[in-house]
């Protein structure tokens, strides 16, 4: 795409968006975003006011499961508006051009957008040695991402390959597969996990990107608070069948077929951040855990290796031991149903109490490191500040520095 039809408000009236379509994505955005109502309009002002974003896509080593993520959204109000807010310059499973001619169109992107240009990036980076795993048009991907990167305002990586190296770099990882960040220190980084992420969060990136000028607040992995902030055990459906003990104990069985807590069927929910249950899929129609499968917890780092066997009951729920309150909650109901529903009752208060101290800590610490971190004045407009500058968005990889990886003893390992 060339300089002519950038602004966003005039591709809107090209393509006859109505004002309520558009309002409707602004809604969407706010929400996903965590917004207060009354931030729509203000987001709605900024948009038409801006240029379109101009994005370059780069797929590495990937199933393109997060391409076809956000383009099958069955919501076409966000997966095609977002397509009106960003100009996508390069994209090899999009664009027309093929060969040597959409290798011209990178370079002449990088060129025409340096310094404005937002890249995303799928799929993990083979590297060392094995760099060659993943060659285009006789370059690495390595040397196409340090390339595309140096001239970048900031990079997206969507999807577990992408932010950590995901399932291509699994034990023994014979690729020496690598996530972004590992590979670019100097630029600003949003991960967007998942297996694949999830498109809303995506749009709503690049929304936040646009409207204050700057990438959302990061959790100490460089996730988004607004999609990782929150754990998915706190707003599952199934939730009040874990309080109450009930838990589906064979697949088909009366409590699955009742929608009970998948919690000994191997769910990680409860150690799993991300805001797959209030987004959910499919246009909001459903979310796995909904389907009647447990969470995988596919938006955590390492997942593969440390969310592993996906069957395996986890040993705890972090801040509250929960194999002994499920062991003695059912031993206490079946024996005397008074006694039971006292030691729930108490087992509730006192497992509701430890998770909240846990949650209140852990929010403090995401507060503190956005304060003192890679985050300053991330509140920003969101508590009506003014709309910053682009380069304001900080280099994520001092955040990743100070992280604690997952090791396999967070996972029980038999079956
Ligand atoms: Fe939901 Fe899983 Fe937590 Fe049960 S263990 S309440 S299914 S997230």
């Amino acid at each position: 795409m060339g300089e002519e039809n950038r602004s966003i408000k005039a591709r809107l009236q090209a393509r006859n968006v109505s004002r309520r379509e558009f309002l409707r994505f602004c809604t969407v955005m706010g929400a996903t975003l965590a917004l207060a109502p009354g931030m729509v309009p203000k987001i709605a002002e900024a948009l038409e006011s801006k240029e379109r974003l101009p994005v370059i896509w780069l797929h590495f080593q990937e199933c393109t499961g997060d391409d076809e993520s956000f383009l099958r959204t069955s919501d076409p109000t966000v997966a095609d508006l977002l397509l009106d807010v960003i100009s996508l310059e390069y994209n090899e499973v999009l664009m027309a051009d093929a060969g040597a001619q959409a290798e011209q169109k990178l370079e002449e992107a990088i060129k025409r957008y340096a310094g404005r240009y937002v890249t995303i990036v799928e799929g993990s980076i083979p590297s060392g040695e094995n760099a060659y795993y993943c060659t285009i048009a006789g370059r690495t991907a390595e040397q196409i991402l340090q390339e595309v990167s140096s001239q970048t305002a900031a990079i997206v990586a969507v999807g577990a390959c992408a932010a950590w190296g995901g399932w291509p770099s699994a034990r023994p990882n014979p690729t020496g597969a690598k996530g972004v960040y590992q590979l670019v220190k100097d630029k600003p980084i949003v991960n967007l996990t998942g297996c694949p992420h999830n498109g809303v969060n995506l749009a709503a990136t690049i929304v936040h990107y646009l409207v204050f000028g700057r990438l959302p607040a990061l959790d100490s992995y460089g996730r988004p608070l607004f999609a990782h902030g929150k754990r998915i055990h706190d707003n599952c459906e199934r939730r009040a069948h874990f309080d109450a003990g009930q838990f589906v104990e064979a697949w088909g069985d009366e409590g699955h077929r009742k929608g009970w807590c998948l919690y000994k069927m191997g769910c990680k929910g409860p150690q799993a951040y991300y805001n797959c249950p209030v987004v959910r899929w499919n246009g909001g129609t459903s979310w796995p855990v909904q389907a009647g499968h447990g969470c995988i917890a596919c938006a955590a780092f390492g997942f593969w290796d440390a969310m592993t066997p996906f069957y395996g009951r986890l040993p705890e729920v972090p801040g509250f031991p929960v194999e002994v309150t499920v062991d003695r909650l059912g031993v206490a109901l079946s024996a005397v149903a008074l006694a039971g529903v006292a030691a729930h009752a108490i087992a509730t208060v006192g497992w509701k109490r430890a998770t909240r101290g846990r949650q209140e800590q852990k929010e403090q610490e995401q507060e503190a490191h956005a304060a003192g971190g890679s985050l300053e004045g991330a509140a920003g407009l969101e508590q009506g500040g003014e709309v910053g500058d682009a380069q304001g968005a900080q280099a994520a990889p001092s955040a990743r520095e100070r992280e604690k990886p997952i090791s396999n003893g967070d996972v029980e390992q038999s079956g």
